[in-house]
């Protein structure tokens, strides 16, 4: 019991009986950068760029960006660092790159879209990129945000390894795109699911507004439907599937998502503690029932109501 105690408390993320799940950290900062790499946790599942951007009127040149990127990646010699391409747009706009006025900016250029508008922004944060991996230790992989199709993987997936990108993913954050998992993967070596505009997206409720908590629940079955769908297709590629969104956070829905399929959970740095427990008291075969129950409640609160049993009784 002491053994399996101190496992749970340190060291990789994985199941009571052995299952890998890898436990990463989100960061958007320089700071975020040196408290993960300080943290018990497997290198970075998402590093938001555009967060070193925001409010800059004038581009980053490459060798600026490349020199914010080898900082950051320099917490991390050794370890799996999943970068985001810039996420402008929506709820994130980035000054100098000036979209127009949008009536549905969340509907609008956005994410990858941002790359249509100005291809040599996204060209010069690849090199930028490559030029950091190759400079630091850290074993660098690069998704894109806001995918909605498999031509849209396929040409940022070519796009990236011609810049000299090795390891290039995308974002689930679209229904499309977890609906046609299998034909993005084709294109990619990993996807990683962003559940906080997955569920805007699936629900059509802005995530930006309160009042519509309920709607805007990663615990809707719908969009449990649409994760296992993505965690069936990595399954049948042989490709990771992570979660990068805030669900990953939550103790009780990373075993749920762990039985959906998912194969890494990165989130803030404090939350990793609580998410690691969990798992580790808890078989595959238990996440897999969680899984069930959750897709098979009516709504959020009776997912919760299930899962919380099967934990009591686990
Ligand atoms: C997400 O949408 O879940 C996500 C991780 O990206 P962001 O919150 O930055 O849009
Ligand atoms: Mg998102």
């Amino acid at each position: 019991f002491v053994a399996e105690q101190s496992a749970s408390a340190h060291g990789p993320g994985r199941t009571r009986d052995g299952f890998a799940v890898r436990l990463s950290a989100n960061i958007g900062t320089l700071e975020d950068a040196a408290r993960a790499g300080a943290a018990d946790c497997e290198g970075v599942g998402l590093f938001r760029t555009e967060f070193s951007y925001l409010g800059r009127h004038d581009a980053p040149s490459v060798e600026e960006q490349a020199q914010t990127y080898a900082s950051v990646l320099g917490h991390f010699a050794g370890q799996k660092v999943v970068v985001r391409t810039l996420d402008s747009g929506s709820d994130k706009p980035l000054p100098f790159l000036d979209l127009g006025v949008e009536e549905n900016p969340a509907l609008g250029v956005r994410g990858l879209r941002v790359g249509t508008v100005y291809p040599d922004t996204l060209i010069s944060q690849l090199d930028a990129l490559a030029a950091a991996g190759n400079a630091t230790g850290a074993d660098l992989w690069v998704m894109a945000p806001m995918v909605a199709t498999a031509d849209e993987a396929k040409d940022f997936a070519e796009l990236a390894r011609s810049r000299g990108i090795g390891k290039v993913g995308a974002m689930i954050e679209i229904p499309a795109a977890a609906l046609r998992a299998k034909d993005i993967l084709e294109h990619l070596d990993f996807v990683s699911i962003g559940t906080n505009d997955l569920s805007q997206y699936t629900c059509a409720v802005d995530r930006m507004a309160g009042g519509l908590a309920q709607l805007l629940d990663p615990w809707q079955p719908a969009v449990l439907d649409l994760i296992a769908m993505v965690g069936q297709a990595g399954a049948d590629a042989g490709k990771p599937v992570g979660v990068c969104g805030e669900s990953a956070s939550d103790p009780l829905l990373a075993p749920v998502l762990v039985g959906l399929g998912v194969t890494s959970l990165s989130m803030s740095v404090p939350a990793l503690g609580a998410v690691r427990a969990q798992l580790a008291s808890l078989d595959l075969a238990v996440c897999k029932d969680m899984a069930a129950a959750a897709r098979g409640a009516r709504n959020p609160l009776e997912g919760r109501a299930a899962v919380a049993r099967i934990r009591e009784s686990a």
